[in-house]
C-alpha cells in the first residue's frame, strides 16, 4: 500500500549530514520529514559513512585530496595495490571522467583555490560541533586532545614544514614537535626519527556512532523518519514529489543529503554532479585502554589510529571502486598489517567495516540550491570531512531556506560549478 505524505521540507538521507540539517531546520520551526531506507539505528550501525569514520573534527584538514604532489605520484599511487590510495581495476573505465576532473583539480592554482574554500568551510566547524554536542547531551563524546600527524623519517618531517606553513596561512594552528615531545605525548608509539605535527585545537568524537544516534534521537522526537528510499524526484509547480517503495511524498522543498548515493537524485533535480565514492575501511580491537590518547595518523600509511570508547579503531585508506563491489579483503589486511607494524601485539581484530565517502573531484562538498530553483537544495559530497562539516552544512542549508545571506560565498559549492 502506498502512503501519501505532505510536508514542508523533506530531507533525503539520515546520515550525519541529513540529520544535522534536519535538527537545525526543526530548531528553526520548520516541519521536516526524513527518508532513509535504513532507520537511524541501523544507519549508524551498519551502512552509512557517518558511523564508521575516524571521529576527527578535522578543522586542520584544509588540503584537498588532489594536490600537485598527489598528481605527480598518481599513477604509482593508484596502481600499487598496497598504496593508501588505490583503485579497483574493474572500476577504472567508469571512473575515468571523475579521475580526469580530479587530475585537473590537482593543478596548483585549482588546488590552492579549493584549499581556500575548504578552509572557509572549516573555520567554525569545531565551535559548531562543541555547541551541537552540548545541545544533544553528548559533550562527553567530544574530546579536546588535539590530533597528530606522525612522520617516521626526518626527510618527510622536514618536507612537512611547507605543508604546515600553508595550513597556518589558512588559519590552522599547528605545532611541529620533536620525537622526544611526541614520546611524552604518546608513549606507546614506537620511536620515530622524524617528528610530528600536532593540531592542538582539534577535537574528536570517541564514538561517532553514539553521537549520530543522539542526533537521530533528537530528530525523531520532533520529526518523522520514513524508512524508505527516494527512487524518484520530480519537480512540480508547487514543490517537489518524491516516490519510493510504499511512498508518495509532496514537499515544498527537498534537501538531498544521501551521501555517496546522491548523484542520481541530483540528476533528477536537473543537476549533473560529478560525485563518486572513495571507499574507506576500519578495523577495531576491543580493549579498555587504547594505546594512543588522541587520533594519530602515521602519514605514510593513510590511516588514523583512533582511541574510541572501549576499542582501538584503525580507520582510513582510499579505494576508488564504486558503490556496488563488495569490500576488498586486501584493504582490510593492509590495515591490520599496518596497525601491527606499530603495535605488534595486536590480536585478531574484533570487527571490520567499509563505508562510502561521498567524494567530489575538488574535495569541496556540494551545498546550495539547484540550478533549476531553490525547491531542491544539495547537501552532500563532503568526502573525508563530512562528519566535521555536518553542522556547518546544516547552518548553510538553514540560511538558504530562510532566505538569509550565507556566511560564505556559495559559488564554489554550487552543484553546477564545474
Ligand atoms: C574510513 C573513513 C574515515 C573517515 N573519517 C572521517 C573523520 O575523521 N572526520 C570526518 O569529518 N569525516 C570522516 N569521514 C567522512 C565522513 O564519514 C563522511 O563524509 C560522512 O559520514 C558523510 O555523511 P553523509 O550524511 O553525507 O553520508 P552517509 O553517512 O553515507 O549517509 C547517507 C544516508 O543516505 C541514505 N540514502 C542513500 N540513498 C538514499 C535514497 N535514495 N533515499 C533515502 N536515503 C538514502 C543512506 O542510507 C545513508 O543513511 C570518514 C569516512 C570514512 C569512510
Amino acid at each position: 500500500m502506498t502512503r501519501h505524505v505532505t510536508t514542508e521540507i523533506a530531507v533525503i538521507g539520515a546520515g550525519v549530514v541529513g540529520l544535522a540539517v534536519a535538527e537545525r531546520l526543526l530548531a528553526q520551526g520548520h516541519a521536516v520529514t526524513l527518508l532513509d531506507p535504513h532507520p537511524p539505528a541501523a544507519t549508524v550501525a551498519e551502512t552509512a559513512a557517518s558511523y564508521g569514520n575516524a571521529g576527527t573534527i578535522a578543522d586542520y584538514a584544509v588540503l584537498p585530496v588532489g594536490t600537485p604532489d598527489v598528481l605527480k605520484n598518481l599513477p604509482s599511487l593508484l596502481f600499487d595495490r598496497n598504496s593508501p590510495l588505490a583503485i579497483r581495476r574493474a572500476a577504472l573505465p567508469a571512473l575515468l571522467p571523475w579521475l580526469a576532473r580530479f587530475a585537473l583539480q590537482s593543478l596548483p592554482r585549482r588546488a590552492e583555490a579549493n584549499a581556500r574554500t575548504i578552509a572557509a568551510l572549516l573555520s567554525t566547524a569545531t565551535a559548531d560541533w562543541l555547541d551541537l554536542g552540548d545541545r544533544l547531551g553528548g559533550g562527553d563524546i567530544l574530546k579536546k586532545r588535539g590530533c597528530l600527524y606522525v612522520y617516521e623519517k626526518a626527510a618527510a618531517f622536514r618536507a612537512a614544514a611547507t605543508d604546515m606553513a600553508f595550513r597556518r596561512s589558512l588559519g590552522v594552528t599547528v605545532d611541529l614537535i620533536d620525537p622526544a615531545t611526541l614520546r611524552q605525548m604518546e608513549p606507546a608509539l614506537p620511536e620515530v626519527e622524524g617528528g610530528a605535527a600536532f593540531f592542538p585545537q582539534a577535537v574528536f568524537l570517541d564514538d561517532p556512532g553514539r553521537m549520530v544516534a543522539l542526533l537521530a534521537a533528537e530528530v525523531t522526537r520532533r520529526a518523522e523518519i520514513i524508512a524508505t528510499r527516494a527512487d524518484r524526484l520530480d519537480r512540480q509547480v508547487d514543490g517537489v514529489t518524491l516516490t519510493g517503495p510504499g511512498l508518495h511524498l509532496h514537499a515544498r522543498r527537498v534537501v538531498i543529503a544521501a551521501g555517496a548515493h546522491s548523484r542520481r537524485l541530483a540528476a533528477m533535480a536537473g543537476d549533473r554532479v560529478p560525485l563518486d565514492t572513495e571507499r574507506g575501511y576500519h578495523v577495531e580491537w576491543d580493549m579498555d585502554c587504547p594505546p594512543v590518547t588522541r587520533p594519530t595518523c602515521p602519514t605514510t600509511r593513510g590511516f588514523y589510529l583512533c582511541p574510541m570508547q572501549g576499542r582501538l579503531r584503525v580507520a582510513g585508506t582510499v579505494e576508488l571502486g564504486g558503490l556496488t563491489a563488495p569490500p576488498s579483503p586486501h584493504r582490510i589486511a593492509r590495515l591490520v598489517e599496518g596497525a601491527r607494524a606499530i603495535f605488534p601485539d595486536l590480536p585478531e581484530p574484533s570487527r571490520q567495516w567499509m563505508g562510502f565517502r561521498p567524494s567530489m573531484p575538488d574535495s569541496v562538498p556540494v551545498i546550495g540550491p539547484s540550478r533549476a530553483g531553490a525547491e531542491v537544495i544539495h547537501a552532500y559530497g563532503h568526502g573525508h570531512i563530512g562528519l566535521t562539516l555536518a553542522p556547518v552544512t546544516a547552518r548553510l542549508v538553514a540560511d538558504i531556506i530562510a532566505g538569509r545571506p550565507t556566511e560564505m560565498d556559495l559559488r564554489p559549492l554550487l552543484p553546477h560549478r564545474f
